[in-house]
């Protein structure tokens, strides 16, 4: 065991801070987690969230956004192509794209465009909505805005009107029949389009989204269906519409191979359809960038094995490569990076407003009756002998006995007393056995499951499927830390519930360097609030949540980092009240009122409310109706 004192680096190291923060997060001396936005410049979260609630007295859960964050990415991704290109003497421009379905919030869209002006960064569109959202930008003249998608007429007519305003839209066709359409109305409306097409390629990414790509994609055309894309607008005289070819094999592609293998491909098709007289300008890769939310640097689903900087060197690499040897020029390079920009930049910050489990749990033992069934008295004797040496055998002996005992009472043969008794035995047991498990290091797989069921359940004021719907749909990892006392060895071991009626409503999967843990490492409370960060929140997590259980969206803050350590709080956005949820359901607010109001009066007159007691419940029902859907505690 240690001998020297538990500093902030062990906190640090015990988090995986520095692997996955991507040096926007850090632990400070103080032990309480910083965002550093920018070079010399940090905000201490737990100062943000004090002034917040004992300041303004403004109500949690709530999501932090930095867009200094947010425009660092923008330019960590743009300069590191530059780098690339300069390196390698590649004779082409790089134009990203971002897709905004990955975050549509005003906030995320305006800060990119703004500091992507300067790298002619544009926006990509997936259906009408998103593309009349964009058209409303202010964009670098020459910045690309891609609409994706399965298109309608309405949506083709948009896309054109957008080049009317002097904006570079580009219509990907992701089918072959939308060809027609745009043709269609390119012709009604006189308006020249310039086209992209989507290609399936054979290459595939890699992780969760594996089967976005493949023959069987659900967008893209293949191989002939392409050539006619080029014959058709041959004959119409229309060769010099189609300006870009599109590619895409899914989002968080864990391993740096695949994307060499897309790109090649991609390059080669570009390279083919040049060679055949298509005046192409532009090679857009898709996105796929992905993020390391976990710090492994591994090709595990929620890792990557590669840095932005290999990404971009990577792909210029292979499509310079590639085009010298087809002695083709070399195409401006398009990416359509989403999570990777956005995820950085939002922190869900939670409450823990309780901790309960079998270690904390009441702790008395009800003394036995008499006549007490023999499993009891097992129970009591593995109470009694449980040692260093024996206790992960103890612990087997009782599981089976609680087995038992819960059998015997299903069938009447131990009664309820007994049986109160027997679980309380049980819980003395397990915490008699995880006090031999203090200090060691790693738990054996044998006993991973007696972890989960050691662990505190530490209840945690937010809504899983609002604001981490991907870790309840498909498992994503997000890290999770204590904003403080992270100078303070933590000495409970605690998996996450929420506040829905949700039985799925749980984290028991956390983010490590070798594997997934079954629990996270925490602190007892101590009568002072407790806060947890959810990081990385930004890409898709702000935007697919969903209103289970009527909690609706979270509050939210936008700070900016100052010199000295001071920051400034540009925006905050109190979360949806409980009215906007109530009424999304199709209610209407005056409905409900007017049903209480009448309710009550009738109460009045039956005499079970006095008209004072009446107008205080008329009075309480309506602020809860203007209140926040989450727990509201004082001094929380
Ligand atoms: C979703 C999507 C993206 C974004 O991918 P990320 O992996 O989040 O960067 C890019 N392009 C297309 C076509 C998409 O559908």
């Amino acid at each position: 065991m240690k001998t020297t004192p538990y500093s902030t680096t062990d906190a640090a190291e015990l988090y995986g801070i520095p692997s996955w923060s991507g040096g926007w997060f850090r632990v400070n001396d103080k032990g309480h987690v910083d965002a550093t936005p920018a070079p010399g410049l940090h905000a201490t979260l737990r100062d943000v969230i004090d002034e917040l609630v004992q300041e303004r007295g403004e109500s949690l859960p709530v999501i932090l956004r930095f867009p200094q964050i947010l425009a660092g990415r923008v330019r960590q991704l743009n300069e590191a192509f530059r780098k690339a290109i300069q390196e390698y003497g590649y004779t082409g421009n790089y134009q990203g794209v971002f897709p905004i379905k990955v975050n549509q919030r005003r906030m995320v869209v305006e800060t990119i465009a703004q500091a992507g002006y300067d790298y002619a960064h544009g926006l990509e569109a997936g259906s009408k909505a998103e593309l009349a959202l964009c058209l409303a930008q202010d964009m670098h003249p020459n910045a690309l805005l891609c609409c994706n998608g399965f298109k309608d007429d309405g949506f083709i007519k948009l896309a054109l009107w957008g080049r009317t305003l002097g904006k570079n839209v580009v219509i990907t066709i992701e089918k072959y029949s939308e060809l027609d359409r745009i043709l269609k109305q390119a012709r009604a409306l006189g308006v020249k389009p310039a086209i992209g097409v989507r290609f399936k390629l054979h290459a595939r990414g890699s992780g969760m989204w594996e089967e976005s790509g493949g023959d069987q994609a659900k967008f893209g055309l293949n191989a002939y269906e392409l050539l006619r894309v080029v014959e058709r607008l041959r004959e119409e005289d229309m060769l010099d519409s189609l300006v870009m070819l599109h590619t895409h094999i899914g989002s968080q592609i864990t391993d740096i191979r695949r994307v060499k293998v897309a790109v090649r491909e991609a390059t080669q098709v570009y390279a083919g359809l040049v060679a055949d007289g298509v005046p192409l300008k532009y090679l857009n890769v898709g996105g796929g960038l992905g993020v390391d939310y976990d710090g492994s640097k591994t090709t595990f689903y929620v890792s990557t094995n590669y840095t932005m900087q290999e990404y971009a060197s990577d792909i210029v690499y292979t499509v310079q490569e590639t085009c010298k040897a087809r002695e083709v020029a070399e195409p401006t390079i398009v990416s359509e990076s989403g999570r990777a920009l956005t995820a950085h930049h939002a922190v869900l910050i939670v409450p823990v407003v309780d901790v309960t489990g079998p270690t904390l749990d009441v702790q008395a033992i009800p003394p036995a009756q008499e006549g007490q069934h023999q499993v009891v008295t097992d129970m009591e004797e593995i109470l009694g002998n449980i040692s260093g040496r024996n206790y992960r055998e103890m612990y087997n002996d009782a599981v089976g006995d609680k087995q038992t005992l819960h059998n015997l009472f299903d069938l009447g043969y131990v009664n309820l007393y007994d049986r109160a008794r027997g679980e309380a035995l049980f819980n003395a047991i397990l915490r008699k056995v995880s006090r031999q498990l203090i200090g060691e290091k790693y738990v054996p797989d044998e006993l991973e499951d007696l972890q989960k069921v050691l662990a505190d359940k530490y209840i945690c004021n937010f809504s899983l499927f609002q604001s981490l719907p991907d870790n309840w749909a498909i498992g994503a990892l997000f890290p999770i830390t204590p904003l403080s006392r992270l100078n303070e060895e933590p000495t409970r071991q605690g998996t996450l519930v929420d506040i829905t009626c949700d039985s799925d409503g749980k984290i028991e999967k956390f983010i490590d360097l070798r594997d997934v843990k079954a629990t996270l490492p925490l602190h007892a409370l101590d009568g002072d609030p407790y806060y947890l960060g959810f990081f990385l929140m930004g890409a898709y997590q702000d935007v697919l949540g969903s209103a289970h259980n009527l909690f609706g969206k979270v509050s939210e803050a936008h700070v900016t980092a100052r010199p000295g350590g001071k920051y400034h709080i540009d925006l905050f956005v109190r979360g949806q009240k409980a009215r906007r949820m109530i009424e999304s359901m199709g209610y209407e607010e005056a409905m409900l009122r007017e049903s209480i109001q009448e309710q009550s009066a009738k109460a009045r007159k039956g005499g079970t409310l006095d008209p004072l007691q009446e107008h205080e419940l008329l009075e309480d029902y309506d602020e809860e109706l203007l209140g926040y859907t989450y727990l509201e505690y004082e001094n929380e």
